[in-house]
């Protein structure tokens, strides 16, 4: 744990130490010099939401515009880099993520996605339609010497081959690469150390007023422990993930963000029923959840007949763990309506046994577990977001005032390129070509709000 904060000034106090507040730290203090950074948080580190993620990554993401895939680049370029001088601490693996589908409608809209992605600068498409094509599968661990771009793979032979373990009917897999996962929890330590190193220092206690004087920040009022504190500063950044929008009004500034609750099972895969070097893979057509004849007219006259309908697309999982690990994770939110963040974090009773019946349809043998339900571990968090799902990076009406936030479903993968631009508008360097996109000021143009009327596919999963 970094050391306690003794002093009563700083040059920039970050609320938060998520991986949004711990990589702000790390790119102001490591990458911008910038001395004299207090990181707070109530909670330790990387502990509220920040340890809830499945921890995978892609640069794979819809318009309008390539704001997406050029902010992520940015962020897997970075992510990279640290893997590089850490000796891959954080386990960054390229496996992929694999998007199938049994419906020929919806393969076209996968190939249309991905031209579009590979547009935007996501690497080249390639087309996999004879048996002999070329297609080349992921090695399980590394990053290092993989392909970019995207995979469309429509030869019923190549996915059998590659990918027995999929539903027969499967006709299409898009195999987007620069993809995979690490360890989203080393990230953020290793960031942490090396922040700390330049003299980052963090203080447990929770932020209760920002202070201004002559319109802009002049203190942050802190308790904790030790009692209440007050931290002159000119600078400050709300990084408090789901208490984002509460933070930045304590500021007086309404951010216009909301929380969704998402969970994820995790139990051991006994059956072998994902291969433990496969890539996250995702289910791209909706669900109707497998049940017998018996369980089925018990469904219909009871108030769980809901469970008979048809489930939204996007159940998807992949294997955890090194070794002997047989640990698989499933995510599959069907229920998004926005709620109020309270911890700790309820979910529904039935959720791993809805996510395993609806991820069967894709990967049958896990329908093996249905008789006698595995003992699965259900966690999770809340994706804060905007609207239209791009995050929050940049200066708010306050000068002095930051937010790094709203980092929804994206925010381990996202977090360097969040933070890289978000140090460049603390430090008032030049700005890259995505900046506006992020900006918290974006909604006060009415050109932009008209777009949010007609905007499409907001790139969740
Ligand atoms: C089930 C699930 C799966 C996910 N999968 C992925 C994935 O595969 N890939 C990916 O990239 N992302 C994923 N995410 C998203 C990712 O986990 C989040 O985007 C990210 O963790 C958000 O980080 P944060 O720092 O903004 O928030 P948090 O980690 O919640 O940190 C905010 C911190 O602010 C502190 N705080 C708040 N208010 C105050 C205050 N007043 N004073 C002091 N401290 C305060 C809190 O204590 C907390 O520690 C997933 C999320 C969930 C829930």
């Amino acid at each position: 744990m970094p050391p306690e904060v003794t002093t009563t000034t700083a040059e920039v106090v970050i609320c938060g130490a998520g991986i949004a507040g711990v990589a702000a730290a790390y790119h102001l203090a490591v990458r911008r010099g910038v001395r004299d950074v207090v990181l707070i948080d109530e909670r330790a580190p990387l502990t509220l939401t920040s340890d809830k993620s499945a921890e995978c990554y892609r640069n794979w993401w819809p318009g309008p515009g390539d704001a997406m895939v050029a902010l992520m680049t940015r962020s897997i370029d970075l992510l990279e880099e640290l893997a590089r001088e850490s000796d891959n601490v954080f386990r960054m693996n390229r496996r992929g993520y694999l998007f199938a589908t049994a419906d020929p409608a919806r393969a076209s809209e996968l190939v249309h996605f991905a031209e579009e992605a590979s547009g935007f600068g996501a690497g080249p498409v390639r087309r996999h339609e004879r048996r002999d094509s070329d297609y080349r599968p992921a090695p399980a661990e590394g990053f290092e010497g993989q392909p970019t771009g995207i995979d469309v793979i429509t030869d019923r032979s190549i996915i059998r081959r590659e990918f027995g373990w999929l539903t027969e009917d499967t006709i299409a897999l898009v195999h987007a690469r620069r993809c995979g996962w690490f360890s989203g929890q080393q990230l953020g330590m290793y960031m942490l150390e090396r922040a700390r190193d330049k003299g980052v220092r963090f203080l447990e206690g929770r932020v209760e007023a920002v202070e201004t004087a002559g319109g802009r920040v002049s203190a942050v009022k802190v308790s904790g422990a030790g009692g209440a504190r007050t931290l002159a500063t000119p600078r400050f950044v709300d990084a408090a993930g789901p208490f984002v929008g509460r933070v930045a009004r304590l500021l007086g500034v309404d951010l216009p963000v909301f929380c969704e609750r998402h969970g994820k099972v995790a139990f051991n895969d006994v059956l072998g029923a994902i291969p433990r070097s496969a890539p996250l893979t995702i289910w791209c057509d909706p669900v109707r959840l497998p049940w017998s004849d018996e369980e089925r007219s018990e469904l219909a006259d009871s108030e769980h007949r809901r469970l008979l309908e048809e489930f939204p697309a996007g159940v998807h999982g992949r294997p955890e763990g090194a070794g002997e690990s047989q640990s698989i994770l499933l995510i599959w939110t069907y229920d998004v309506a926005p709620v109020t963040p309270t911890f700790p974090v309820e979910f529904d009773p039935s959720f791993a046994e809805i996510t395993i019946r609806g991820m069967s349809r894709m990967v049958p043998a896990l329908a093996g577990y249905l008789s006698r339900l595995p003992r699965a571990f259900v966690d999770g968090g809340y994706y804060t977001k905007t609207r239209e799902n791009r995050l929050l990076s940049g200066p708010l009406p306050v000068e002095g005032a930051y937010v790094i936030g709203a980092l929804s479903g994206y925010g381990m993968m996202s977090s360097n390129g969040a933070a890289d631009l978000l140090a460049d508008h603390v430090t008032g360097r030049a700005l890259p070509h995505y900046a506006p996109a992020f900006l918290p000021s974006r909604y006060d143009d009415p050109a932009y709000r008209a777009l949010l009327e007609t905007w499409g596919d907001s790139g969740q999963l």
